[in-house]
């Protein structure tokens, strides 16, 4: 379990885990840890992940501890994009998916990435979608390691088979008609002479047939199944892109299955169930019934304010896309010991994000300075999120502006100080000048300390631009996130694609760095963005585009 990481808003940055483990210390529980293997030990060996149908969630424990320990990822398009957030930030990624306009690599390619990869003394994760051995060609990647005596095993996930139906409401077993389920390729080709389908005895199984890749076929698929027995009017249904947010489920019978699937212009990725429980869509289907089913929201920003993201819009029904776009790294400097040293000489401390409060705290611990020696401070803090932060280690916070501004804060907070108050500042570098310039205004003696500092995470770029094309909204909560996602996108965003800013700051560094913000959160939180998407979804926003 993460321990809840708050941070604010207008406010440069969240902690990522950077000087990686380092960091990640400040916000894992032991459990988290209790979860890796240890990757010396993993070195030279690959593991075949399997990483369900699409919704992040359906991934295994084990393959999650999978992907936070590798060294280097090997991915393809069926994945989640949020998975890959969980990867070390020095974790190498290679795509071996479909590129526009190029050919995917051959499987002998991606073989060889994976021996010379495993050779090299890395730790590999190759992650498939589904199930890494139910039509993934696992068992060819398996095999060919073998072959050159390196260390693989297996982690199975979540095969698209029995849970894409599932996400449409069919269950592919039912006690009064269906016994059995049989997964099927339908890419084999019909009545091909290659082919080791059988369509007549699968026209005569009793139990529901569940064909993968056979999209492109359904006709023949279809044709032979009557032709060989099959009842005409047997339900069928095509689900596509089944547990995403871009999930259509189409339901007929066998005769006319094909004809509907045309017209519908349904597309790959899709599973076709041909059986009785397809008609049991009709009544179960449950998913993307919620206010913001069929909402794909990709939220960049930290690892942190991404997960932040993904936790407020689940229970929302959107589904959430995490691509972080930048992390940041703590800077420990002979100038910040000094200052912590010398907290009595200080009588307000002032954070302007979560992760200044945890960099705060972990070096308290670290130079053993009892906390008892800052009894007598104040704490001011740029936001609830961040007093929620300083709260959670016991602290409460004694100042927070109405809005959750650098600006505001000044504003509010500094009329109250008087002459014989001195402030430490913790925060990151490029922050805001407004504070020191307003303090220095009315003479209030202060330090500002850089403790942290964001970088672009150049390997998420690929990602980024791919998936951006196919998303409703796209989040935006700092302005060094801003930055990030423009030097990282190869071209403009589509006009559909809906960017929500956290607040005015960010806005302003988006409005700069070209970014049209469609919408601005009234509250500056990730809940505040969840309420301008919702409020987008019910017409009640006019855009400021
Ligand atoms: N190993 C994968 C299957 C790989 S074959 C698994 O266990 O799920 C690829 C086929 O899987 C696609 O052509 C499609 O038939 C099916 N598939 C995978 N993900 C899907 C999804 N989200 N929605 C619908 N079909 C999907």
């Amino acid at each position: 379990m993460f321990v809840k990481l708050c941070l604010t808003a207008e406010l440069y940055f969240f902690m990522g885990g950077s000087y990686m483990i380092d960091a990640q210390l400040f916000f894992l529980s032991d459990e988290y840890f209790h979860d890796f293997p240890d990757d010396k030990l993993m070195k030279n060996t690959v593991s075949l992940v399997g990483a369900g149908p699409g919704d992040a969630g359906l991934l295994t424990r084990k393959g999650l501890a999978c992907i936070r320990t590798a060294d280097v990822i090997v991915y393809d398009n069926l994945i989640s994009g949020s998975l890959l957030n969980e990867a070390r930030l020095d974790a190498e990624l290679i795509y071996v998916g479909k590129r526009m306009g190029a050919h995917s690599m051959t499987q002998e390619q991606i073989n060889q990435i994976l021996i010379e990869q495993a050779q090299s003394g890395k730790y590999v994760v190759r992650l498939k979608g589904g199930d890494p051995f139910v039509f993934g060609r696992g068992g060819e990647e398996a095999a060919a390691l073998h072959s050159h005596g390196l260390t693989f095993e297996v982690v199975p996930g979540v095969s698209s088979a029995y849970s894409v139906p599932a996400y449409a409401g069919i269950p592919v077993t039912d006690r009064s008609c269906a016994s059995s389920f049989h997964v099927i390729t339908g890419h084999e080709g019909v009545g091909k002479k290659e082919s080791v389908v059988d369509y007549q005895a699968l026209a005569q199984a009793e139990g529901t047939l569940i064909f993968l890749m056979g999209l492109s076929r359904l006709e023949e698929i279809a044709q032979s199944l009557i032709r060989y027995g099959k009842c005409a009017e047997t339900p069928v249904a095509v689900i596509e892109r089944g547990s995403t947010a871009r999930q259509r489920e189409l339901v007929s019978d066998l005769a006319h299955i094909a004809e509907r699937s045309r017209a519908e212009g349904m597309k790959t990725p899709a599973v076709i169930v041909v059986g009785e429980v397809a008609a049991l869509s009709k009544k179960l289907s449950w998913y993307g019934r919620r206010p913001l089913g069929g909402k794909r929201v990709l939220a960049t920003g930290t690892r942190h304010f991404s997960q932040e993201m993904e936790r407020v819009l689940w229970p929302l029904g959107a589904e959430t896309v995490s691509v972080s776009v930048i992390e940041s790294r703590p800077i420990l400097s002979e100038e910040m010991e000094q200052a912590l040293r010398n907290l009595a000489e200080y009588t307000w401390m002032v954070f302007t994000s979560g992760n200044g409060v945890e960099i705060f705290f972990e070096q308290m611990r670290r130079q053993r300075i009892d906390l008892r020696s800052m009894a007598h401070l104040r704490f001011a803090a740029i936001g609830k999120k961040t007093a929620e932060v300083l709260e959670h280690h016991g602290y409460l916070c004694d100042f927070t502006p109405e809005c959750y501004t650098s600006e505001r804060l000044a504003e509010e907070w500094i009329p109250i100080l008087n002459s014989g108050d001195r402030v430490l500042m913790l925060r990151a570098r490029e922050s805001s000048p407004i504070l020191p310039e307003k303090l220095s205004e009315v003479g209030i003696p202060y330090e500002d300390v850089v403790v942290y500092e964001t970088w672009t995470d150049v390997r998420r770029g690929e990602e980024l631009n791919r998936i951006i094309k196919e998303v409703d909204y796209v989040t935006v909560a700092s302005s060094s996130a801003v930055r990030a996602l423009q030097s990282l996108l190869q071209e403009p965003l589509e006009n559909d694609v809906r960017v929500i800013s956290i607040g005015p700051v960010t806005t302003k560094a988006a409005c700069a760095a070209g970014l049209p913000v469609y919408a601005t959160a009234n509250e500056y939180t990730a809940e505040g963005i969840a309420e301008t998407i919702l409020a987008d979804v019910r017409g009640e926003i006019a855009n400021e585009k």
